[in-house]
Protein backbone atom coordinates (compact mmCIF):
# COMPACT_ATOMS: atom_id res chain seq x y z
CA UNK A 1 0.00 0.00 0.00
CA UNK A 2 2.55 2.34 1.07
CA UNK A 3 4.60 1.39 -2.72
CA UNK A 4 1.63 2.51 -3.78
CA UNK A 5 1.46 5.84 -2.50
CA UNK A 6 4.78 6.98 -3.60
CA UNK A 7 4.54 5.56 -6.74
CA UNK A 8 1.54 7.83 -7.47
CA UNK A 9 3.67 11.01 -7.77
CA UNK A 10 4.39 10.98 -11.85
CA UNK A 11 8.36 11.14 -12.67
CA UNK A 12 8.70 14.61 -13.58
CA UNK A 13 6.78 16.28 -10.63
CA UNK A 14 9.07 13.67 -8.60
CA UNK A 15 12.56 14.44 -10.13
CA UNK A 16 11.48 18.37 -9.68
CA UNK A 17 10.82 18.06 -5.89
CA UNK A 18 13.84 15.53 -5.65
CA UNK A 19 16.04 18.56 -6.62
CA UNK A 20 14.39 21.15 -4.89
CA UNK A 21 14.42 19.26 -1.16
CA UNK A 22 18.67 18.68 -2.55
CA UNK A 23 18.82 22.61 -2.71
CA UNK A 24 19.06 22.52 -6.58
CA UNK A 25 17.45 26.33 -7.98
CA UNK A 26 14.18 24.92 -9.39
CA UNK A 27 14.22 26.91 -13.01
CA UNK A 28 11.11 28.41 -14.00
CA UNK A 29 9.80 25.83 -15.86
CA UNK A 30 9.83 23.83 -13.45
CA UNK A 31 7.80 26.01 -10.90
CA UNK A 32 5.43 25.78 -13.45
CA UNK A 33 4.74 21.97 -13.65
CA UNK A 34 4.45 22.70 -9.48
CA UNK A 35 1.85 25.31 -9.79
CA UNK A 36 -0.63 22.77 -12.03
CA UNK A 37 0.45 20.03 -9.69
CA UNK A 38 -3.13 17.47 -8.98
CA UNK A 39 -3.65 15.14 -7.02
CA UNK A 40 -1.30 12.66 -5.52
CA UNK A 41 1.61 15.05 -7.26
CA UNK A 42 -0.23 17.89 -5.43
CA UNK A 43 -0.04 16.15 -1.66
CA UNK A 44 3.64 14.99 -2.81
CA UNK A 45 4.54 19.11 -2.99
CA UNK A 46 3.00 19.87 -0.12
CA UNK A 47 4.78 17.67 2.02
CA UNK A 48 8.05 18.28 -0.11
CA UNK A 49 7.48 22.22 1.23
CA UNK A 50 6.87 21.05 4.48
CA UNK A 51 10.10 19.27 4.70
CA UNK A 52 11.76 22.51 3.37
CA UNK A 53 10.44 24.87 4.99
CA UNK A 54 10.93 22.50 8.53
CA UNK A 55 15.22 22.59 7.12
CA UNK A 56 14.65 26.59 6.35
CA UNK A 57 13.01 27.62 9.47
CA UNK A 58 12.76 24.91 11.61
CA UNK A 59 9.20 24.46 13.82
CA UNK A 60 8.77 28.20 14.98
CA UNK A 61 5.92 30.00 13.26
CA UNK A 62 6.21 33.97 13.46
CA UNK A 63 3.68 37.00 13.66
CA UNK A 64 4.27 40.44 14.24
CA UNK A 65 1.96 42.88 16.15
CA UNK A 66 1.28 45.51 13.92
CA UNK A 67 -1.46 48.23 13.12
CA UNK A 68 -2.37 49.10 9.67
CA UNK A 69 -3.58 52.61 9.19
CA UNK A 70 -4.78 54.02 5.74
CA UNK A 71 -4.67 57.46 5.81
CA UNK A 72 -7.26 58.35 2.66
CA UNK A 73 -8.71 55.62 0.08
CA UNK A 74 -9.33 58.88 -2.04
CA UNK A 75 -7.40 57.50 -4.87
CA UNK A 76 -7.97 57.81 -8.70
CA UNK A 77 -5.28 55.89 -10.30
CA UNK A 78 -8.07 52.54 -10.98
CA UNK A 79 -6.57 49.65 -10.75
CA UNK A 80 -9.72 47.45 -11.89
CA UNK A 81 -8.84 44.70 -9.15
CA UNK A 82 -9.50 47.46 -6.33
CA UNK A 83 -12.32 47.79 -4.13
CA UNK A 84 -10.90 50.04 -1.91
CA UNK A 85 -10.47 53.23 -3.33
CA UNK A 86 -13.07 56.38 -3.40
CA UNK A 87 -13.37 59.54 -5.71
CA UNK A 88 -13.59 62.77 -3.61
CA UNK A 89 -17.56 63.09 -4.10
CA UNK A 90 -18.22 59.60 -2.56
CA UNK A 91 -19.84 59.48 0.49
CA UNK A 92 -17.42 56.96 2.08
CA UNK A 93 -14.41 58.58 0.99
CA UNK A 94 -12.12 59.84 3.94
CA UNK A 95 -8.76 61.81 4.24
CA UNK A 96 -8.04 61.20 7.80
CA UNK A 97 -5.92 64.02 9.64
CA UNK A 98 -2.49 63.55 11.25
CA UNK A 99 -4.56 63.16 14.44
CA UNK A 100 -6.61 60.61 13.30
CA UNK A 101 -3.56 58.82 12.40
CA UNK A 102 -2.20 59.29 15.96
CA UNK A 103 -5.51 58.10 17.31
CA UNK A 104 -5.40 54.90 15.47
CA UNK A 105 -1.44 54.43 16.53
CA UNK A 106 -1.98 55.09 19.92
CA UNK A 107 -4.47 52.24 20.24
CA UNK A 108 -2.21 50.33 18.52
CA UNK A 109 0.87 50.82 20.63
CA UNK A 110 -1.70 50.16 24.04
CA UNK A 111 -2.34 46.89 22.63
CA UNK A 112 1.44 45.56 22.04
CA UNK A 113 2.22 47.15 18.79
CA UNK A 114 5.86 47.03 17.43
CA UNK A 115 4.88 48.60 13.52
CA UNK A 116 2.54 50.91 11.90
CA UNK A 117 1.67 49.71 8.63
CA UNK A 118 0.85 52.71 6.50
CA UNK A 119 -0.92 53.23 2.63
CA UNK A 120 -3.15 55.17 1.40
CA UNK A 121 -4.96 55.83 -1.91
CA UNK A 122 -2.86 58.15 -4.31
CA UNK A 123 -4.59 61.17 -3.73
CA UNK A 124 -4.11 64.16 -6.28
CA UNK A 125 -3.76 66.86 -4.24
CA UNK A 126 -1.32 65.54 -2.03
CA UNK A 127 2.54 65.46 -2.19
CA UNK A 128 6.03 64.10 -1.28
CA UNK A 129 5.50 66.67 2.01
CA UNK A 130 2.40 64.82 2.78
CA UNK A 131 4.26 61.10 3.30
CA UNK A 132 7.20 63.01 5.47
CA UNK A 133 4.67 64.64 7.13
CA UNK A 134 2.77 61.33 8.54
CA UNK A 135 6.32 59.36 9.33
CA UNK A 136 7.33 62.32 11.48
CA UNK A 137 4.19 62.99 13.62
CA UNK A 138 4.27 59.33 14.11
CA UNK A 139 7.95 59.16 15.21
CA UNK A 140 7.44 62.34 17.48
CA UNK A 141 5.09 60.78 19.43
CA UNK A 142 6.28 56.64 19.33
CA UNK A 143 9.96 56.94 18.66
CA UNK A 144 10.51 53.33 19.09
CA UNK A 145 7.71 52.17 16.60
CA UNK A 146 8.94 50.44 13.04
CA UNK A 147 6.97 52.65 10.73
CA UNK A 148 6.44 50.14 7.47
CA UNK A 149 4.86 52.73 4.58
CA UNK A 150 4.36 53.69 1.23
CA UNK A 151 3.65 50.74 -1.38
CA UNK A 152 5.79 50.98 -4.44
CA UNK A 153 3.29 53.55 -5.92
CA UNK A 154 3.03 55.80 -3.55
CA UNK A 155 6.82 56.17 -3.84
CA UNK A 156 6.62 56.61 -7.50
CA UNK A 157 4.11 59.31 -7.00
CA UNK A 158 5.87 60.86 -4.20
CA UNK A 159 9.24 60.67 -5.66
CA UNK A 160 7.63 62.42 -9.19
CA UNK A 161 6.49 65.27 -7.38
CA UNK A 162 9.64 65.79 -5.08
CA UNK A 163 11.52 66.47 -8.23
CA UNK A 164 14.27 64.76 -6.37
CA UNK A 165 16.57 61.70 -7.48
CA UNK A 166 15.52 58.83 -6.43
CA UNK A 167 17.72 57.80 -3.62
CA UNK A 168 17.88 61.08 -1.93
CA UNK A 169 13.76 60.86 -1.72
CA UNK A 170 14.04 57.28 -0.24
CA UNK A 171 16.73 58.64 2.16
CA UNK A 172 14.77 62.13 2.97
CA UNK A 173 12.01 59.54 3.69
CA UNK A 174 14.09 57.01 5.83
CA UNK A 175 15.26 60.47 7.83
CA UNK A 176 12.07 61.52 8.76
CA UNK A 177 11.48 57.64 10.46
CA UNK A 178 10.22 55.63 7.31
CA UNK A 179 11.86 51.81 8.39
CA UNK A 180 10.70 49.48 5.37
CA UNK A 181 8.38 49.64 2.73
CA UNK A 182 5.69 47.01 1.64
CA UNK A 183 6.65 45.18 -1.55
CA UNK A 184 3.06 45.85 -2.43
CA UNK A 185 1.65 47.02 -6.08
CA UNK A 186 3.51 44.29 -7.51
CA UNK A 187 0.59 42.36 -8.35
CA UNK A 188 2.26 40.53 -11.23
CA UNK A 189 5.56 41.70 -12.66
CA UNK A 190 4.47 41.32 -16.53
CA UNK A 191 3.23 44.69 -18.57
CA UNK A 192 0.53 42.46 -20.26
CA UNK A 193 -1.17 41.94 -17.22
CA UNK A 194 -0.31 45.13 -15.74
CA UNK A 195 -2.48 46.87 -18.66
CA UNK A 196 -5.87 44.49 -17.58
CA UNK A 197 -5.26 44.99 -13.61
CA UNK A 198 -3.83 48.02 -12.97
CA UNK A 199 -3.10 49.94 -16.54
CA UNK A 200 -2.40 53.41 -14.93
CA UNK A 201 -0.05 51.79 -12.01
CA UNK A 202 3.34 51.88 -12.33
CA UNK A 203 5.52 49.51 -14.77
CA UNK A 204 7.53 46.50 -13.82
CA UNK A 205 10.65 48.69 -14.65
CA UNK A 206 9.75 51.53 -12.30
CA UNK A 207 8.62 48.71 -9.39
CA UNK A 208 11.99 47.29 -9.76
CA UNK A 209 14.01 50.49 -9.97
CA UNK A 210 11.81 51.83 -6.76
CA UNK A 211 12.37 48.05 -4.87
CA UNK A 212 16.30 47.69 -6.19
CA UNK A 213 17.06 51.38 -5.28
CA UNK A 214 15.53 51.45 -1.74
CA UNK A 215 17.06 47.95 -0.85
CA UNK A 216 20.75 49.37 -2.24
CA UNK A 217 20.64 52.44 0.79
CA UNK A 218 19.41 49.84 2.94
CA UNK A 219 15.69 50.40 3.07
CA UNK A 220 14.42 46.67 2.81
CA UNK A 221 10.63 45.54 1.90
CA UNK A 222 8.14 42.78 1.20
CA UNK A 223 7.89 40.70 -1.77
CA UNK A 224 4.31 40.04 -2.87
CA UNK A 225 2.30 38.60 -5.57
CA UNK A 226 -1.36 38.65 -6.24
CA UNK A 227 -2.83 35.58 -8.27
CA UNK A 228 -6.52 33.94 -8.74
CA UNK A 229 -7.39 36.44 -11.76
CA UNK A 230 -5.91 36.46 -15.12
CA UNK A 231 -2.57 35.45 -14.83
CA UNK A 232 -1.24 31.95 -16.13
CA UNK A 233 1.22 29.94 -14.06
CA UNK A 234 3.71 30.91 -16.48
CA UNK A 235 3.40 34.28 -15.21
CA UNK A 236 3.46 33.51 -12.23
CA UNK A 237 6.49 31.50 -12.39
CA UNK A 238 8.30 34.72 -14.24
CA UNK A 239 7.57 37.09 -11.20
CA UNK A 240 9.16 34.54 -8.96
CA UNK A 241 11.84 34.69 -10.51
CA UNK A 242 12.60 37.73 -11.20
CA UNK A 243 12.14 38.32 -7.10
CA UNK A 244 14.52 35.82 -7.00
CA UNK A 245 17.16 37.88 -9.24
CA UNK A 246 16.48 41.04 -7.19
CA UNK A 247 16.91 39.13 -4.02
CA UNK A 248 20.02 37.54 -5.15
CA UNK A 249 21.28 41.19 -6.32
CA UNK A 250 20.19 43.37 -3.18
CA UNK A 251 18.99 40.62 -0.15
CA UNK A 252 16.67 43.34 0.47
CA UNK A 253 13.02 41.33 0.55
CA UNK A 254 12.44 40.56 4.08
CA UNK A 255 9.93 37.82 2.72
CA UNK A 256 7.56 36.51 0.10
CA UNK A 257 3.69 37.31 0.73
CA UNK A 258 1.53 35.60 -2.15
CA UNK A 259 -2.52 37.21 -1.33
CA UNK A 260 -4.92 35.71 -3.47
CA UNK A 261 -7.37 37.99 -5.48
CA UNK A 262 -10.63 38.79 -3.54
CA UNK A 263 -13.18 39.13 -6.25
CA UNK A 264 -16.46 39.97 -5.18
CA UNK A 265 -16.35 44.17 -5.75
CA UNK A 266 -14.49 45.16 -8.37
CA UNK A 267 -14.27 45.35 -12.20
CA UNK A 268 -12.09 42.44 -12.57
CA UNK A 269 -14.21 40.02 -11.78
CA UNK A 270 -17.55 41.76 -12.79
CA UNK A 271 -16.53 42.79 -15.93
CA UNK A 272 -12.82 41.78 -17.52
CA UNK A 273 -14.01 38.22 -16.88
CA UNK A 274 -11.34 37.07 -14.50
CA UNK A 275 -11.38 33.96 -12.39
CA UNK A 276 -13.27 34.51 -8.99
CA UNK A 277 -9.99 34.31 -6.85
CA UNK A 278 -7.75 31.19 -6.31
CA UNK A 279 -9.06 27.82 -5.25
CA UNK A 280 -7.91 26.18 -2.07
CA UNK A 281 -5.49 23.73 -4.21
CA UNK A 282 -3.97 26.93 -6.16
CA UNK A 283 -3.83 29.20 -2.57
CA UNK A 284 -1.43 25.94 -1.13
CA UNK A 285 0.26 25.38 -4.38
CA UNK A 286 1.38 29.13 -4.62
CA UNK A 287 3.00 28.52 -1.15
CA UNK A 288 4.12 25.14 -1.30
CA UNK A 289 5.78 26.48 -4.76
CA UNK A 290 7.09 29.70 -3.23
CA UNK A 291 9.16 27.76 -0.51
CA UNK A 292 10.51 25.31 -2.59
CA UNK A 293 11.32 28.41 -5.37
CA UNK A 294 12.68 31.07 -3.65
CA UNK A 295 14.84 28.72 -1.08
CA UNK A 296 17.32 29.80 -0.31
CA UNK A 297 17.19 33.33 -1.28
CA UNK A 298 14.05 34.25 0.26
CA UNK A 299 13.21 32.01 3.40
CA UNK A 300 10.48 33.77 4.69
CA UNK A 301 7.38 32.96 3.19
CA UNK A 302 3.84 34.44 5.01
CA UNK A 303 0.38 33.02 4.64
CA UNK A 304 -2.21 35.63 4.29
CA UNK A 305 -5.17 34.76 6.70
CA UNK A 306 -7.41 37.92 5.56
CA UNK A 307 -7.43 36.72 2.41
CA UNK A 308 -7.15 32.62 3.35
CA UNK A 309 -9.23 32.65 6.54
CA UNK A 310 -7.95 31.18 9.75
CA UNK A 311 -8.56 27.72 8.55
CA UNK A 312 -6.45 27.73 5.45
CA UNK A 313 -4.29 30.00 6.81
CA UNK A 314 -3.14 26.63 9.16
CA UNK A 315 -3.20 24.12 6.48
CA UNK A 316 -0.55 26.78 4.18
CA UNK A 317 1.87 26.42 7.82
CA UNK A 318 1.75 22.50 6.50
CA UNK A 319 2.80 23.38 3.30
CA UNK A 320 5.88 25.91 3.37
CA UNK A 321 4.37 28.51 4.76
CA UNK A 322 6.91 30.12 8.43
CA UNK A 323 5.27 33.31 9.29
CA UNK A 324 1.56 34.09 10.14
CA UNK A 325 2.14 37.95 9.45
CA UNK A 326 -0.08 40.23 11.55
CA UNK A 327 -2.38 41.10 13.72
CA UNK A 328 -3.56 44.18 11.31
CA UNK A 329 -6.45 45.25 13.76
CA UNK A 330 -7.62 47.42 11.16
CA UNK A 331 -8.22 45.82 7.55
CA UNK A 332 -9.80 47.32 4.93
CA UNK A 333 -8.27 47.01 1.34
CA UNK A 334 -9.69 42.95 1.32
CA UNK A 335 -12.84 43.77 3.33
CA UNK A 336 -13.70 46.38 0.43
CA UNK A 337 -13.14 43.87 -2.12
CA UNK A 338 -15.10 41.56 -0.25
CA UNK A 339 -12.92 39.32 1.87
CA UNK A 340 -15.30 38.15 4.61
CA UNK A 341 -12.45 37.09 7.17
CA UNK A 342 -12.41 39.95 9.45
CA UNK A 343 -9.96 42.68 10.21
CA UNK A 344 -8.36 42.08 13.62
CA UNK A 345 -6.76 38.91 14.96
CA UNK A 346 -5.42 39.11 18.12
CA UNK A 347 -1.94 37.48 19.41
CA UNK A 348 -3.69 35.00 21.46
CA UNK A 349 -5.80 33.31 18.87
CA UNK A 350 -3.08 33.42 16.44
CA UNK A 351 -0.80 31.82 19.04
CA UNK A 352 -4.03 29.22 19.40
CA UNK A 353 -3.87 28.72 15.77
CA UNK A 354 0.15 27.67 15.40
CA UNK A 355 -0.62 25.83 18.16
CA UNK A 356 -3.29 23.75 17.21
CA UNK A 357 -0.84 22.56 14.11
CA UNK A 358 1.75 21.56 16.70
CA UNK A 359 4.20 24.36 16.03
CA UNK A 360 5.85 26.85 18.28
CA UNK A 361 4.62 30.75 18.60
CA UNK A 362 7.32 33.33 18.32
CA UNK A 363 6.78 37.50 18.25
CA UNK A 364 9.25 38.90 15.58
CA UNK A 365 9.98 42.59 14.49
CA UNK A 366 8.97 43.61 11.27
CA UNK A 367 12.38 42.71 9.86
CA UNK A 368 12.12 38.78 11.42
CA UNK A 369 14.59 39.64 14.55
CA UNK A 370 12.46 37.12 17.42
CA UNK A 371 11.27 39.48 20.12
CA UNK A 372 9.49 36.77 22.32
CA UNK A 373 9.26 32.78 21.86
CA UNK A 374 5.60 31.04 23.57
CA UNK A 375 6.73 27.83 23.93
CA UNK A 376 4.84 27.18 26.81
CA UNK A 377 0.89 28.38 26.83
CA UNK A 378 0.79 28.07 30.43
CA UNK A 379 3.71 31.35 30.46
CA UNK A 380 1.39 33.44 27.63
CA UNK A 381 1.26 37.18 28.70
CA UNK A 382 -2.19 38.60 29.66
CA UNK A 383 -4.63 40.06 26.89
CA UNK A 384 -4.01 43.46 25.69
CA UNK A 385 -6.94 43.20 23.60
CA UNK A 386 -9.59 46.17 25.04
CA UNK A 387 -12.86 45.13 26.45
CA UNK A 388 -15.65 45.81 24.07
CA UNK A 389 -19.13 46.71 25.86
CA UNK A 390 -21.37 43.46 25.87
CA UNK A 391 -18.79 41.17 24.45
CA UNK A 392 -19.11 37.75 25.23
CA UNK A 393 -16.89 35.89 23.42
CA UNK A 394 -13.46 36.23 21.68
CA UNK A 395 -10.95 38.72 23.42
CA UNK A 396 -13.19 38.99 26.71
CA UNK A 397 -12.63 35.31 26.74
CA UNK A 398 -8.81 35.10 26.24
CA UNK A 399 -9.01 38.05 29.20
CA UNK A 400 -10.41 36.00 31.15
CA UNK A 401 -8.29 33.38 30.52
CA UNK A 402 -5.67 35.19 31.12
CA UNK A 403 -6.90 35.94 34.42
CA UNK A 404 -7.67 32.42 36.15
S1 LIG B 1 -4.89 49.47 -5.70
FE1 LIG B 1 -4.04 51.35 -4.77
S2 LIG B 1 -3.42 52.60 -6.54
FE2 LIG B 1 -4.85 51.04 -7.33
S3 LIG B 1 -6.87 52.03 -7.27
FE3 LIG B 1 -6.64 50.89 -5.35
S4 LIG B 1 -5.86 52.40 -3.90
FE4 LIG B 1 -5.51 53.24 -5.95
Amino acid sequence: MLERLLAGVSPAVGRILEAALEKRELREREASVLLSAEGVDFFALLRAADLARSDDNGDDVSYVVVRNINFTNICYVGCTFCGFSRHREEEDAYDHPLETLLEKARDAVARGATEICIQGGIHPAKDHNHYREILLAMKREFPDIHLHAFSPEEIDFGHRKSGMELRDYLRWLMDAGLGTIPGTAAEILDDSVRSIVSPRKLATARWVEIVKAAHSIGLRSTSTLMYGHIESVEQVSAHLNLLREIQKETGGFTEFVPLGFIHERNILFNHLDARPGASMLEDLRTIAVARLFLRPWISNIQMSWVKMGPKLAQMALLAGANDFGGTLMEESISRESGSHFGENLPQEEIRRLIRAVRRTPVERSTTYEILRRFDDPANDPPSLEPEQPGELSGPARWRQASRS
